[in-house]
This record gives structure tokens, sequence and C-alpha cells, in this order.
């Protein structure tokens, strides 16, 4: 039986694989002598102290502000409107925070109904449009945020409490005028002293995307900054699909990270100051670009992808 213990008979194989592939005893966990952190925040912050003392205003840097700096910076800033689609993935979201934090266990249209509830009563920005919409558009976003979170129950073993979940924890790293933040869908375990433990994931829908890589490597980076010690795993876990992306941390994986934060950094620095201007970079991003029809290499870039074949039409 395994460290996180759950009788596996009582899981479906999808579970039963999950489940498997996540857990380790202590003895298979690996070790990261607190210099591995030392040294990851020494190199970060003499390579960002540069940069911070070119800032006029203080940088924070999330995942989405690494993937914009880095992909096109040409591609106008959307302009964010709520809809049922958008919606649905928070509510799941918030209805799977439901499922593992309720002590009862109410059907999952219960916690749906729950999540939209409590994201209502919050008046926030999701909260007052779905105040604002019809019984249809409710249904829309009911049906939808209860398959994602139906899915999550079908390819997930229940999460006992002492696997220490977190649901949409914030991470953050400081460095003088910078800092680095990160909330991770789910995280479970925690490190004890120097031995990994903290499992970090990120529940997507569609194909496994290289940016949903780099996403878990900067909350892994950051936790490490964070506590002094790595985690263990970084995990995407297609809901649709029940296929789990899963990679060990090592050093090697947090210093390679440390090189894009930098070089994203830099790049922020330059561009807010006016020291260059914005370069175009087509990739699959040219797919929801508002300006893609008046772009020739998004649209060259979007024909060569579908003749190969990579565009995957899925978000
Ligand atoms: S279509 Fe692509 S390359 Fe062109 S501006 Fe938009 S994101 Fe950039």
């Amino acid at each position: 039986m395994s460290a996180w213990g759950r009788a596996a008979e009582s899981l479906n194989p999808t579970q039963r694989s999950t489940l498997e592939r996540l857990a380790a005893s202590r003895e298979e966990r690996p070790r990261f002598p607190a210099e591995v952190a030392i040294g990851l925040r020494n190199d970060l912050g003499s390579r960002l102290a540069p940069i911070a003392d070119r800032l006029e205003e203080d940088l924070f840097l999330n995942k989405y502000k690494l993937d914009r700096v880095l992909g096109c910076e040409v591609r106008p800033e959307d302009d964010f409107e709520w809809s049922a689609p958008k919606a649905r993935g928070a509510v799941g979201h918030k209805a799977i925070e439901l499922s593992v934090m309720r002590r009862d266990s109410p059907h999952p249209l219960e916690l749906v109904d729950d999540a939209i509830g409590a994201l209502v009563a919050e008046e926030r920005s999701l909260g007052e449009w779905l105040g604002r919409q019809d019984e249809s558009t409710i249904a829309r976003v009911r049906a939808e945020a209860n398959a994602r979170l139906v899915s999550f129950l079908e390819t997930w073993p229940p999460i006992e409490p002492k696997w220490v979940p977190v649901l949409e924890g914030t991470l953050i790293a400081d460095f003088d005028r910078i800092r680095l933040s990160g909330r991770p869908d789910l995280t479970l375990g925690r490190a004890e002293g120097e031995v990994a433990g903290k499992v970090i994931v990120d529940f997507k829908t569609g194909r496994i995307h290289d940016s949903h890589v780099a996403d878990l490597r900067f909350y892994g980076l950051v936790d490490t900054l964070r506590i002094g010690t790595p985690p263990r795993l970084l995990v995407t876990s297609y809901l649709d699909s029940g296929q789990l992306w899963v990679e060990e941390v090592t050093e090697g994986v947090l210093i390679a990270t440390i090189d894009r934060v930098v070089d994203a950094a830099g790049r922020l620095a330059t561009l807010t100051s006016g020291e260059r201007d914005p370069e175009k970079r087509p990739g699959l991003g040219c797919r929801w670009c508002a300006i893609r029809d008046a772009c020739d290499e998004g649209a060259a870039f979007l024909r060569a992808a579908r003749d190969e074949g990579t565009l995957d039409d899925e978000i």
C-alpha cells in the first residue's frame, strides 16, 4: 500500500493510476540540501538586481505576464469580459474546491450550486456577472462546471485531509522591486525538512502544451524560494482525458526556470521603459489574436500549423 494509502479496490483504474503515479514513500522522495534553494535565490537575486535598478515602477511577474512577454508582444490585450465558457472554468474550480473541503458528501450539482452561490455572495467580478445572467445562461454554466467537477471526481481518488490539500493557495517570492507570484490549482503534501514532499497540480482541458509545463515550473521555483525545499512533482491533470503530465523536480529544472524568469523580467523592463519596440512572435496564440486577420506573420504561421496538423483547436 502506498504512503497515500487509500484502499485501491474502491478506485476505478484511472483513479488508481493517478494515485500510483503521484504517491511515494518517504524513502523514495528526493532530498534537497538547503544550499540548493540558497544558491537559486542568490543566482536569481543577482541577475534580477540590475533589471530592478532600471524599473520605473515595481514589477509583478506571474504566469500570464511571463507567457505574454515571452510570446508575441504585439498582440493586443484582450478586453476581458465574462462569458459562459469562461465562467465554467472558474465555477468548476470552485466546485472542485468545495468537493475537497466539505466534510459531508453532497452530489456534484449541489456543489456546483454552492459554488455559484458563494461566488455571487462575494460580489466580485465573476459573482456580479453571474448575478446578472438569465436562467438559461446559468444552466449552461452549471452544466459545464458540473462536467468539469465530475471529470475531477472520476479521475482523481478522493482527496484525504492527511494529504494536506491546498486549493488556489498563493505562492510569493520577493526580490526587492520584483515580485514573483503564483496560484496553482491544487497542492498536496509538504516537505519534511530537506525531503521534498509537495505535489503541485494544475487542472486543464484540451491537449498538453508547452505553456502548461512552463507554468508549473514557475510555481515550483516560487515555492522553492518561498520555503527552501523544492516540491517533489509538477503535475498537469487533463480532466477530460484523465491523463496526467508528471515531471519530477530537479535542480536543473529550477535553474532553467530562473533563466526564463530573468529573460522575461529583462524583456519587460526594456519594453516598459520604451528602450525597444514590441516584437512580433507568431505562435499558437495567434488563434485568439484580435488582429490576426491583419497580420501576415500570424496568418502564415497558422496556415503552416494547419498544414502540419499541429494546430489544436481546443483551448
Ligand atoms: S497574429 Fe500572431 S504574430 Fe500577429 S500580432 Fe497576433 S499574436 Fe502576434
